[in-house]
């Protein structure tokens, strides 16, 4: 019988990667939003990073999966939207990973009454290579629609900066 903890869960749901960001798992990113137990019943509750994210299926499914490998059957998934995942969810050992990763981790999400100035105001971000602060955005969608792609000035590479929101 497998264990019917709260922390027993989120230990499992953390062998759930990430399918966009394989160095980190979806309870660091802040998607798993909560886990209830009543009795054998498991909720779990999950927030897509961002709308239209065709990752959040293959999230899902991985989820599901891996619950049944390790002998929980009723697991049910529930998706809140609201509120919206921020990138402020995010640990700060998942931010550390994603540098080291090659990918700048994303400064304070903007509340939304500062989001008419994002949209030009990415000039301190940091390349995760060197640290260096001369950096330029080269173009505002990168792999994914959540990252831009930068180019470091210092030491001469291209870089993804995971955009906060
Ligand atoms: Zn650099």
């Amino acid at each position: 019988m497998a264990e019917l903890s709260k922390e027993a869960i989120f230990n499992v749901l953390s062998c759930v990667e990430d399918p966009e960001i394989p160095v980190l798992n979806i309870v660091e990113m802040g998607i798993v939003r909560d886990v209830l137990v009543a009795g054998n019943d498991i909720c779990i509750t999950i927030t897509p990073t961002y709308s239209g994210c065709p990752a959040m299926k293959v999230i899902e499914d991985q989820v599901i999966e891996v619950m049944r490998n390790k002998g929980y059957q009723d697991v049910t998934l529930q998706t809140v939207l609201s509120p919206a995942w921020t990138t402020d969810w995010m640990t700060d050992e998942a931010k550390e990973k994603l540098t080291k990763y090659g990918i700048a981790a994303p400064g304070k999400a903007p509340k939304s009454s500062d989001l008419v100035m994002l949209s030009s105001k990415h000039e301190n971000t940091k390349c995760p290579f060197c640290k260096s602060s001369n950096t330029k955005e080269t173009s505002e969608f990168g792999s994914t629609p959540c990252k831009s792609l930068y180019y470091c000035n210092a030491c001469n590479q291209p870089f993804e900066y995971f955009k906060p929101f």
